[in-house]
């Protein structure tokens, strides 16, 4: 997740699409946007995953040929402002399922504010607040982020990953967990920081009522 710049070689090229043999962009999905970068110098403008396949689009055909060896660089700057937001994001949602019992119902990683959605009836600017300064507290005591993979059975045996075991897809047999010390534990396949210090502060932006009980919350790293 550390990796600002890599070799890789080119295995089909498609106009603006170019599939390599090894990336370190990190394609949209999962509630985060993609990394942007450069592609042996040309603009990576977007990354996605189809299928088993991660396609990097060009903001202009680069007239790259099968087999090329490229030199790739990642938009590091906006990419660590993802990794600091998605792993604030994780801290929210434990803090705010902890202390009120909600529910994540979506959420929107994206470079300068990003969101989370909870199923939450009441929601006022207190205990906002009151959340928020929770997730500092928890990023202040410099949390190890930890990743490592589980085989879907040993989650399933886990009463405490239960939950997120049945989240995913049948045909996933290994799960990727991420651990954030003792704050929130998930299967999840997005960036994140190795420790919660490089967060820095999270601070909420506004919040929205969207629908009976789902409230929006907008938040930003400084
Ligand atoms: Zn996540």
């Amino acid at each position: 997740m550390y990796i600002r710049e890599f070799d890789a070689r080119v295995e089909t090229a498609d106009g603006t699409r170019i599939v390599l043999d090894q990336t370190a962009f990190n394609p949209r999905g999962g509630g985060l946007v993609s990394d942007i970068g450069t592609l042996a110098g040309a603009r990576v403008s977007e990354v996605v995953k189809e299928g088993e396949e991660i396609f990097h689009v060009l903001e202009s055909p680069a007239g790259l040929e099968p087999g090329a060896v490229v030199h790739c660089v990642l938009d590091w700057e906006r990419r660590f402002r993802i990794m600091r937001m998605h792993t604030s994001a994780h801290i929210l949602s434990a803090v705010v399922n902890r202390e009120a019992g909600a529910l994540i119902t979506g959420n929107q990683i994206s470079p300068d504010q990003s969101r989370v959605d909870f199923n939450l009836d009441d929601f006022d600017k207190e205990r906002i607040s009151s959340y928020i300064e929770k997730v500092n507290e928890a990023v202040s005591r410099g949390l190890e982020v930890r990743t490592y993979f589980m085989k879907r059975e040993e989650a399933l045996a886990n009463p405490g990953f239960v939950k997120l075991a049945n989240a995913m897809p049948p045909s996933v047999d290994m799960l990727r967990i991420v651990q954030i010390g003792d704050v929130d534990t998930q299967a999840d396949g997005g960036v994140h920081v190795k420790n919660t210090l490089e967060i820095g502060r999270v601070v909420a932006v506004k919040t929205e009522n969207k629908g009976k009980s789902n409230r929006r919350l907008y938040f930003t790293v400084e």
